[in-house]
């Protein structure tokens, strides 16, 4: 569905990471783990096309993506909701969902019925200004923006980043029926446990290299990685 093949990326022609080669399955949760500065955006931004890669070559949906600008890409059907929430604090709820699926890629009448049915709270929360909803309930808007958008591959950097466990909580529930209707994802997290719960794929990044790439439950059969990173 989507694969980085041993791409290169940095900021100012100095490298952060890579050669990396990264598969996103269709269907399934590839997770990319990796410390504060490991390089986890900087592979989102370059699979996103924020940032461009230094060298080696993306593929989405069977064609070459490496070229593409961001916004296109967004058109071919990847969606990246960045680190933080992505959302209009001074619109309401409606405003901020009306102006996602008023994008390229259009939402169906059955899309807007999934994001409702998946957060039933941005229905409830309508006409309420999404700026006074809570940390968690700003975080479940964001992520029906980015549903809206109809994405093949929903890119999310750090989902849990800033939230209390209880949200934490509520929003990993929310992103485990996002892919039990099917959606591919590829998310990066420090938070180590609850991105384990729902992964397919882990890919471990470490200084801008992957140190490891396989089944979540591969982890636990290497003892230097259980030990950094299962604790
Ligand atoms: P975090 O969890 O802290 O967000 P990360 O794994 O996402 O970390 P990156 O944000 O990709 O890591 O950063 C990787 C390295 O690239 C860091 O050393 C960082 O200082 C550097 N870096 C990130 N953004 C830029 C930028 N715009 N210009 C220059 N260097 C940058």
């Amino acid at each position: 569905m989507l694969r980085l093949d041993q791409v290169t990326a940095g900021y100012d022609g100095v490298p952060v990471v890579g050669p990396i080669t990264l598969d996103v399955t269709a269907g399934g949760v590839t997770v990319l783990l990796g410390a504060n500065g490991a390089g986890k955006t900087t592979t989102l931004d370059a699979a996103a096309g924020l940032i461009p890669v230094m060298s080696g070559s993306i593929e989405f949906d069977g064609r070459p993506v490496t070229r593409l600008s961001a916004p296109r890409r967004a058109r071919a059907g990847m969606c990246y909701a960045l680190e933080g929430h992505r959302i209009f604090p001074e619109m309401t709820v409606q405003e901020n969902l009306r102006l996602a699926a008023s994008g390229q890629r259009r939402a169906s009448r059955a899309v807007w019925d999934e994001c409702f049915e998946l957060f039933p709270i941005l229905a409830e929360r309508g006409e309420q200004r999404a700026g006074l909803l809570s940390g968690g309930e700003q975080q479940m808007l964001a992520l029906g923006r980015a549903l809206l958008g109809d994405p093949k591959v929903l890119i999310l950097d750090e989902p849990s980043l800033g939230l209390a466990p209880k949200i934490i909580d509520q929003v990993y529930g929310a992103i485990r029926r996002l892919t039990g209707s099917g959606r591919t994802i590829l998310l990066s997290e420090q938070n180590v446990g609850h991105a384990l719960e729902i992964a397919t794929s882990v890919n471990i990044l470490e200084r801008g290299s992957l140190a490891f790439t396989g089944p979540p439950d591969r982890l636990r059969d290497d003892d230097r990685l259980k030990a950094a990173y299962l604790g």
